[in-house]
């Protein structure tokens, strides 16, 4: 153990950090420099499902960012480094644009079920938000229930006194809200029981080790969240369903709604088109 090893070994954490702060940094600008123009984000969009029947309730627009030609990136590349730069508001706000949209084009089909869309606690609790969206409706001649609005719970609960009013005047305009990756975050029961949230979205990490007639302390997580939702009046959802087993698992403890691969992946608005189609 050599002084001098050590120092290498210094070096290289040291050196890692810096490639690692540059490598954010540029991602930052290319972020920055996209958002100015706003074309190479699009939405793909996951319908949601009646588990007994496969029929579509609803659609989740999730973003994506084309950042280079052939190289699309997920969410999870992008939206920590836009929160925490500030630059979130105005990747929301075009979300929001886009989402309205194609609700709009979803309702001119036929289709009757809400659009959802992601927002971070950032977006909710600016003064602009409220009057931003209702201006969209205005323009795109939507009506507030075509529309679905996702926070997680742990964003939501985190601040749960500035949050709520807001969710509170969002679901009296008709809009229904739904806390995302719940069971993931702390809720406290007390708050749970006067949240303005129309539907829990039960984490995917709940749904992943389900099997047929298993009980391990996920499974019991999942009964529990059921009896939560039946006494608080929420609505209740399974995200991240992949198999059959899960599906079944599911149903047989009284859910009778989903989202996952199993259905589908979230698509592209046409292939969604064409999904609707088919399903009916
Ligand atoms: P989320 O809202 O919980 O969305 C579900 C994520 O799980 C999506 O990943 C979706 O593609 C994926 N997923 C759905 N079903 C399955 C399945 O059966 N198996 C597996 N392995 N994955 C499944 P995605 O699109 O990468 O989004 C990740 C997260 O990014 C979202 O989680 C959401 O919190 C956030 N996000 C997405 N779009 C937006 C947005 O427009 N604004 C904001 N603020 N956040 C967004
Ligand atoms: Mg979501
Ligand atoms: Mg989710
Ligand atoms: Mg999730």
């Amino acid at each position: 153990n050599s002084p001098r090893l050590k120092l290498g070994a210094v070096y290289a954490i040291t050196k890692a950090h810096i490639d690692d702060i540059n490598a954010r940094h540029t991602l930052l600008k290319s972020l920055s420099d996209a958002l100015d123009d706003g074309s190479a984000f699009f939405l793909e969009f996951q319908p949601k499902v009646n588990l007994h029947d496969g029929r579509p309730v609803g659609v989740e627009a999730l973003l994506r960012w084309q950042f280079r030609e052939g190289e699309v990136l997920p969410p999870g590349a992008f939206i920590p480094l836009a929160e925490a730069s500030g630059l979130i508001t105005k990747l929301d706000s075009l979300v929001m644009e886009l989402a309205v949209s194609a609700a709009r084009e979803l309702a001119e089909l036929g289709n009757h079920f809400a659009v959802a869309f992601n927002v971070t606690h950032a977006d909710v609790m600016s003064p602009s938000f409220i009057p931003h969206l209702e201006q969209l409706l205005k323009r795109h001649q939507v009506k507030p229930e075509q529309i679905e609005i996702e926070i997680t719970e742990t964003q939501a609960m985190a601040d749960y006194e500035g949050i709520n009013p807001i969710l509170e005047t969002l679901i009296n305009m008709g809009i229904t809200i739904s806390i995302d990756d719940f069971g993931t975050g702390y809720s406290s029961l007390a708050h749970l029981s006067t949240l303005s949230a129309s539907t829990l979205k039960v984490d995917k990490s709940f749904v992943d080790t389900l099997m047929l007639g298993e009980s391990n302390s996920n499974t019991h997580i999942l009964d529990m969240v059921y009896r939560l939702s039946r006494q608080c009046h929420f609505k209740i959802i399974a995200e991240g369903i992949e198999t059959e087993t899960q599906r079944d698992a599911l149903i047989n403890k009284g859910y009778e709604t989903g989202q996952g691969f199993l259905f589908s992946k979230p698509l592209p608005l046409p292939a969604l088109i064409d999904w609707l189609k088919k399903a009916g």
